[in-house]
C-alpha cells in the first residue's frame, strides 16, 4: 500500500508525520478502530496512542458518536446554508468556555489560526505577530516560521515556498521568556497585532507553560494594545471541560480550537471577545469564510463527543495518563535510560534526557535515538506511539485496563531497546 500510495502522492502521505520519516520503517495503514485499539491492512491489532492525534478522545468508533454522525448523514451532507447543528455546536463551545462570546466555525485547525491572525490584524491594525520556537500553529505561511531564538528574532521562513516577505512580520521568541516578549514590545512599538502561544505546548513534546508565563503574556499584551492568542487546538476540551484555560484561567482575546471538537471529522473553530469577533465578516470588514464551514455531520460528531466529556469522562482519561506515565517512568528508570516524563493535564511525552525541559532548544537535546528504537520495540509489540520525539502521547476513556496492560507488558523489552540503542 504504501509503495502504491508513493506512487500517486508525494512521500506517499497525505500529512508529513504520517511517513515514519523522523523513526524510519514503513507507516502502517489502518482500516479500523475500536476503542483504544487500531487495526493495520494486515491484520495486526495496536494500542493506540495518538488517538488521530487527539481528536479521539472517545476511543474509536464510539457508539453514540457513530450513531449521531448516521442520523445526520441520513439528512444530508451539506447544505451550505446556515444549520441547527452548526449552532448547537457553537452554543456548547460558549458555554464551557467563558472567554469565548462568539465563535466561527471553520473546518482546520490551520484555518483557526490563519484566520485568528488575520483578525488579529484587522483588529488593531498592525502587521506582527509574536510567535513562539517549538509552537506549531498549523501550516499557516506567517507560523511556518519558527528559526531563530534569541532576541526578537526575525522570522526565517522555515520551507521553501514561504516568502521573506510573508515570514518578516512574524518574531520568533524561546518559549516560556517573558523577557524576550518585553523586549519585542520595546523594539517594536505600536506595530505588535498578537502574541500567538499554545495554551500549553504539545508540538515540541509536551512542554507545559511555567507559572505565570501565559498571565504574564496576557499583562504584556494588554499594556501594550496587542491581543492574547491561544492555540488550543490540541488542548482544547482534552486537558479539562474548558481546555487548558480551564486548568490556568488566563482569560485570552482570541482562542482557536480543533481536534476534539470535531469528534474525528473536520470541523475547527475561533472566538473569543464580542468586539473583536464582530469585526469578521459579515459583521463587520475583515473577510473570512469557507464552503464547508459548520458541516451538519462534523458538527453532529463533534457535538456528541463534547456532550459525553462530563467531569466522570476527564477523571478517567487523566487517570489513565497518570497510570501511563508512572509505568514507562519505571520502565526507563529500570534500565537506566536518562529520561523526563513531562505532562500538562492528561497530555504528556517523554523526553530522553535528564535535563529540565522549558524550551525548544532544551526539546532538541535529548537522545532522539533512543526514541526511535522505543519507538520500534512497542511498534512490533503492538502499541502505536506517535513517531517522533517531539509530539504528545494521547489517551482517551476508551483506554480500559486491558489496553493498559498491554502497553505495560510492551514497555520492559522497549524500555531495554532504548538503554542498548547507538546513536
Ligand atoms: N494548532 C495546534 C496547537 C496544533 O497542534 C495543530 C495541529 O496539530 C494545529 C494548530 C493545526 O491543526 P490542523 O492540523 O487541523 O490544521
Amino acid at each position: 500500500m504504501f509503495d502504491r500510495a508513493s506512487v500517486v502522492t508525494p512521500g506517499g502521505v497525505n500529512s508529513p508525520v504520517r511517513a515514519f520519516r523522523a523513526v524510519g520503517g514503513t507507516p502502517r495503514f489502518m482500516v479500523s478502530g475500536t476503542g483504544p485499539y487500531l487495526t493495520d491492512a494486515d491484520g495486526r491489532e495496536y494500542v493506540d496512542l495518538v488517538c488521530s492525534w487527539g481528536p479521539m478522545i472517545l476511543g474509536h468508533s464510539h457508539p453514540e458518536v457513530i450513531a449521531a454522525v448516521q442520523e445526520a448523514v441520513s439528512r444530508g451532507t451539506s447544505f451550505g446554508t446556515p444549520g441547527e447543528g452548526e449552532v448547537a455546536l457553537a452554543e456548547e463551545i460558549v458555554a464551557r468556555i467563558a472567554p469565548v462570546e462568539q465563535v466561527r466555525l471553520v473546518s482546520s485547525g490551520t484555518e483557526a489560526t490563519m484566520s485568528a491572525i488575520r483578525l488579529a490584524r484587522g483588529f488593531t491594525g498592525r502587521a506582527k505577530v509574536v510567535k513562539f520556537a517549538g509552537c506549531y500553529h498549523g501550516h499557516v505561511d506567517a507560523l511556518l516560521a519558527a528559526a531563530g531564538s534569541g532576541l526578537a528574532t526575525f522570522g526565517l521562513p522555515d520551507t521553501p515556498g514561504v516568502t521573506g516577505a510573508t515570514a518578516g512580520d512574524t518574531v520568533v521568541l524561546p518559549y516560556n521568556d517573558l523577557d524576550a516578549v518585553r523586549a519585542a514590545f520595546a523594539a517594536h512599538p505600536g506595530e505588535i497585532a498578537c502574541v500567538i502561544t499554545e495554551a500549553s505546548p504539545g508540538n515540541m513534546g509536551v512542554v507545559p507553560p511555567a507559572d505565570g508565563f501565559n498571565a504574564g503574556l496576557k499583562e504584556l499584551c494588554a499594556a501594550n494594545g496587542a491581543l492574547y492568542i491561544s492555540d488550543e487546538v490540541m488542548t482544547g476540551f482534552r486537558t479539562s471541560k474548558a481546555g487548558w484555560y480551564g486548568v490556568d484561567g488566563v482569560r485570552p482575546d482570541l482562542m482557536t480550537f480543533g481536534k476534539v471538537m470535531g469528534g474525528g471529522f473536520p470541523a475547527a473553530a475561533f472566538g473569543g471577545r464580542g468586539d473583536v469577533m464582530a469585526h469578521l465578516a459579515p459583521a463587520g470588514p475583515v473577510y473570512q469564510a469557507g464552503t464547508l464551514s459548520g458541516n451538519p455531520v462534523a458538527t453532529a460528531a463533534g457535538l456528541a463527543q463534547l456532550r459525553l466529556l462530563d467531569d466522570t469522562a476527564y477523571a478517567k482519561i487523566d487517570a489513565v495518563s497518570a497510570e501511563l506515565r508512572s509505568l514507562v517512568g519505571d520502565a526507563l528508570t529500570k534500565e537506566g535510560v536518562a529520561h523526563t516524563v513531562s505532562a500538562a493535564s492528561n497530555m504528556f511525552s517523554v523526553f530522553f534526557t535528564d535535563e529540565p525541559v522549558r524550551d525548544y532548544d532544551d526539546a532538541k537535546k535529548q537522545d532522539v535515538f533512543r526514541f526511535t528504537a522505543f519507538f520500534h520495540a512497542m511498534l512490533e509489540q503492538g502499541v502505536y506511539l506517535p513517531p517522533s520525539a517531539f509530539e504528545s502521547w494521547f489517551v482517551s476513556t476508551a483506554h480500559d485496563e486491558r489496553a493498559v496492560e498491554r502497553i505495560a507488558a510492551a514497555l520492559p523489552v522497549a524500555a531495554r531497546a532504548a538503554a542498548e540503542a547507538t546513536a
